[in-house]
């Protein structure tokens, strides 16, 4: 088959890209191997991502937005992060005159509006169950080869395959990868009290907390521990984890009780060496890890389908969708935003996991600071939600 451009990878930000270029003029093929999860009938996702409004407003615009459960989302009004000693920071929603900070979605919902909304989509062929297995670089254009021996033939071919990305490798676009040697240990739990659209997040010895707003009394927690510590909360039974959650989080939420099986992800930082090569583009996690203690990978990912959507829209004469001039252009406007946020969760990790002396201090003082200061909260406010 041949196509203009070939996404390989339908993960939420491969997926999202076919849904963008829906109205482009193209022809698409999208390949993935795996069916999403169905939504739990009872509890919620492991795996939920905290939005924000760019994201928001750019699934909207797609159309995506409006095939989730709206019932399962929730809205986070208000953050509180938390130092090691009683310094905090808090952000509001009311302060900083938008509706709300973020939008917790569950993955399963996001992946179901997204195939939702893309089997009806004219000009796309997906090749969903079968994996690209290899690809084959020609002055025209890439030919993939799938696992049940079809093949395509792209004029450009957009690499969303996730962070052991195959293709990446196959261009021979190396990867700065530093290994956090932690895990991201998830799960949800039913509270006792009201978390009022409140999200929460301690900076601990032990790595760092996060406990997300899901509908009802429901909390998200992505604990991002050590792998020692990690893999003892991923052995602990119900009851010890939610102790153990509930005295981290100072027993805020009164009693918890586990609603979701627990999982643990590798934690690392990745960036390819370029977001291009020859008829080739890299997106989302293919191009580049962060840790989730700023909840921003997926939100990433977005900016950078956005971006290439623009590019795409905006060729003009140029007929060639693998044009190099198009895929610098692409390149060239995600260069600010990933090295900020490449730069913002790692000094943010480092600064908190220090024991040197006087760092403790200085970084609950500068939580302390930056709470008194109006324009910088504004300003970090205003680069969380894009
Ligand atoms: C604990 C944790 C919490 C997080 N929380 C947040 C958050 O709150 N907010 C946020 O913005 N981000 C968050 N992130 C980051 C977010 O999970 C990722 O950035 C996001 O999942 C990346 O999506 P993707 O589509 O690029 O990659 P993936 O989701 O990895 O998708 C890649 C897809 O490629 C497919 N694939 C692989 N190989 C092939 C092949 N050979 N052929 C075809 N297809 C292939 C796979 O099946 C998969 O579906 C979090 C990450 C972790 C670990």
């Amino acid at each position: 088959m041949n196509v203009d451009i070939a996404i390989v990878g339908g993960g939420p930000v491969g997926a999202s890209l076919a849904r963008a270029l829906a109205t482009a003029g193209l022809s698409l093929a999208l390949v993935e191997p795996k069916t999403p999860r169905p939504l739990p009938a009872a509890g919620f996702d492991q795996r939920v991502y905290a939005l924000n409004g760019h994201s928001r407003r750019f699934l909207e615009r797609c159309g995506i937005w409006q095939g989730l459960s709206l019932e399962r989302i929730a809205p986070v009004r208000e953050m509180r992060v938390f130092g090691d000693d009683a310094s905090k920071i808090e952000f509001s929603a009311y302060r900083s005159g938008v509706a709300e900070l973020a939008t917790i979605v569950e993955e399963a919902n996001l992946r179901q509006a997204l195939q939702s909304a893309l089997k009806a989509q004219l000009n796309l062929s997906l090749f969903s169950g079968v994996e690209c297995v290899g690809a084959q670089w020609g002055d025209r254009g890439v030919a993939l080869s799938l696992s049940d021996g079809r093949r395509i033939d792209a004029r450009l071919v957009v690499a969303a395959d996730g962070p052991d990305s195959a293709l990446r490798n196959a261009a021979g676009i190396t990867a700065r990868v530093h290994e956090y040697a932690h895990t991201g240990v998830v799960a949800n739990f039913r509270t006792e009290r009201a978390h009022r659209d409140t999200a929460y997040q301690w900076f601990l010895h032990s790595g760092v907390l996060a406990l997300l707003p899901l509908p009802g009394n429901h909390v998200s927690m992505v604990w991002s521990a050590a792998d020692a510590d990690a893999r003892e909360l991923l052995g602990a039974s119900d009851e010890e984890l939610a102790q153990r959650v509930a005295q981290a989080s100072s027993g805020l939420f009164g009693k918890l009780q586990p609603v979701s099986p627990t999982a643990g992800f590798p934690l690392r930082r990745m960036r390819a060496s370029r977001l291009i090569a020859p008829r080739l583009a890299l997106i989302g996690d293919t191009a580049h890890n962060v840790h989730p203690l700023a909840g921003q990978g997926l939100n990433l990912g977005f900016g950078d389908v956005q971006a290439l959507a623009d590019v795409l829209a905006a060729r003009g004469m140029e007929k060639d969708v693998g044009a190099v001039s198009l895929l610098r252009r692409f390149e060239r406007s995600r260069g600010e935003d990933l090295l900020v946020m490449e730069a913002v969760t790692d000094g943010l990790k480092a600064l908190f996991e220090s024991n040197l002396p006087g760092v403790e201090r200085l970084r609950n003082a500068g939580l302390r600071l930056a709470n008194r200061i109006s324009p910088l909260k504004r300003l970090l406010v205003k680069r969380a939600l894009g």
